[in-house]
């Protein structure tokens, strides 16, 4: 293998280690493995209670059928038929633990054996007339043996001992079912880790493939769409990460409409400014010519101010960075405010600014912002509905729990199919016809850069606010901004 591939079966490898899917089966399959030895030891432990139960009682049972027809000659121990089995084994002692007699396959050597033991039992447990069991592997055949010894009375005050063993287990029941236990747990487990493996791989799959998708979507591409369509968590994760790209998509577009439209409007200005000059330069020209260059230069750079500032006002909205009071306001107060402002610029294009019903309007907000919602308004009126005999009416009021500001003008209007437009950034009616009465309203005058309205509603919503317009083409038109009362 080459370094590379190596390196790279090695990174492999790790990255399995560290998987979720890896961990998860290994966690699992620890569980199991905990849950299945507890389980199989408590099996085991309470069988083998039972089997010794069972044993030490059949023994017992096996002595006292002896104890009647037992008798014991020089040649050895006349044993009744049918008690006794070939493994069974029937060792009599004397007192000092020396084997009288015995029956039974086992060697010489292992009676003896047997003999020192029962006499050990004895002493050690301090019963010398109760019978007594215990268990051990017989010294040539290694099988399980239980035992049972009683006291053997063979003369005046000695006594011997009468021992009795049997297979513990004749029928090997207990190895059968620690190997069932055993060889179930393993296979179980195995089971267990290549289903939970396979499980694991089939439910993380979905993670691999919104990974790869992540991978690809870089910042010009943001229509890529993960259209999992599973139901399950995964699923929700990947509609939730698709919404989200929506949004990011979404974002992006106006936040590139914003840049190309702004660039767009200063084009246009810098053109006009730059096309003035070169007019002017190109000869010599009368005073007035340079004063009504100047006019226009100023002009331009009115506007480019204005937009600049709206431009701003709008970044520093959406960076979130405009930070907005709730303080009690008065909003007759902010239309008096505003109107004092805007009588001069009123009054410079022939409209009446009128005072409606002025109450107290109480309400939680930010007086700067506000001013700036109702000069937007109150400027439109102007520009707009500039002319003699147009009036802009300004009124405030209270309704059950909101309070509300009204901005009225008996200007040209606005026609239905632009009214649902009127808030979207950089939406003007009609360019050119905007463009003139700017001029016309003279140099002071904000020329419209279509940003005004979305201004209006940002600090209306940002306030809890609702904007709504009415408008009649020829009549005039009507703002009126709702907040939640104080
Ligand atoms: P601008 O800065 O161009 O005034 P706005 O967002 O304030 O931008 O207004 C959008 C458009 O709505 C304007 O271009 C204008 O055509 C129209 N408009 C706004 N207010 C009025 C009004 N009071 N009367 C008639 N048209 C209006």
């Amino acid at each position: 293998m080459s370094g590379s591939k190596f390196s790279a079966a090695l990174q492999r490898i790790s990255s399995i280690l560290h998987s979720i899917r890896f961990r998860l089966v290994l966690w699992f399959s620890a569980i199991l493995a905990l849950v299945l030895f507890a389980f199989s030891a408590f099996i085991y432990i309470n069988q083998r209670t039972a089997f010794i139960g069972e044993s030490e009682y059949r023994l017992e049972r096996k002595m006292v059928a002896l104890g009647a027809g037992l008798t014991v000659t020089s040649k050895g121990i006349l044993v009744p038929p049918g008690v006794l089995q070939d493994t069974d084994v029937l060792i009599f002692t004397n007192s000092t633990g020396q084997v009288l007699a015995s029956h039974g396959p086992l060697p010489e050597q292992d009676n003896i054996n047997l003999a020192k033991r029962a006499r050990q039992e004895v002493t050690r447990r301090n019963s010398s007339s109760n019978i007594l069991s215990w268990m051990e592997r017989t010294g040539s055949s290694r099988l399980n043996y239980m035992f049972v010894t009683v006291p053997l009375q063979n003369g005046p005050g000695s006594s011997g001992q009468v021992i009795l063993g049997s297979p513990a287990d004749p029928y090997g029941l207990e190895s059968r079912l620690l190997i069932t236990l055993v060889a179930g747990s393993l296979v179980t487990l195995i089971i267990a880790l290549l289903g939970g493996y396979w499980l694991a791989d089939r439910a993380m799959r979905p993670v691999h493939t919104i990974t790869q998708a992540a991978r690809t979507i870089g910042e010009t591409d943001l229509s890529r769409r993960l259209n999992m369509k599973s139901r399950d968590e995964l699923g929700e994760l990947a509609n939730t990460f698709d919404g989200m790209l929506g949004r990011l998509q979404a974002a992006f577009e106006r936040q590139r409409q914003f840049v190309a439209d702004a660039s767009h409007e200063l084009r246009t200005p810098l053109t006009i400014v730059n096309l003035e000059t070169s007019r002017t330069l190109a000869s010599p020209h009368k005073a007035e010519d340079y004063r009504q260059a100047l006019a226009v230069i100023q002009s331009e750079n009115n506007f480019m101010t204005s937009l600049v500032n709206d431009l701003l006002t709008l970044a520093r909205m959406d960076a979130g960075q405009a930070v907005l009071e709730r303080l009690p306001v008065d909003l007759s107060d902010v239309v008096l405010e505003t109107m004092e402002r805007l009588a001069p610029l009123a009054a410079r294009n022939a409209v009446h600014l009128e005072a409606g019903d002025l109450p107290e309007t109480r309400m939680l907000g930010d007086r700067q912002h506000l001013i700036q919602m109702v000069s937007n308004l109150v400027d439109n009126g102007i520009k707009y509905a500039a002319g003699d005999g147009k009036i802009i009416s300004i009124e405030t009021g209270t309704t059950g729990e909101t309070v509300w500001v009204r901005v009225s003008d008996n200007g040209p209007g606005i026609a239905a199919e632009h009214l649902s437009h009127l808030f979207d950034r950089f939406y003007r009616i009609d360019q050119s016809r905007t463009r003139d009465e700017v001029g016309s309203a003279g140099p002071n005058s904000p020329a419209g850069s279509g940003l005004g309205l979305s201004i209006v509603q940002w600090i209306a919503q940002s306030q809890g606010g609702v904007v709504k317009v009415e408008s009649q083409p020829g009549i005039g038109t009507t703002f009126e901004v709702r907040f939640k009362a104080a």
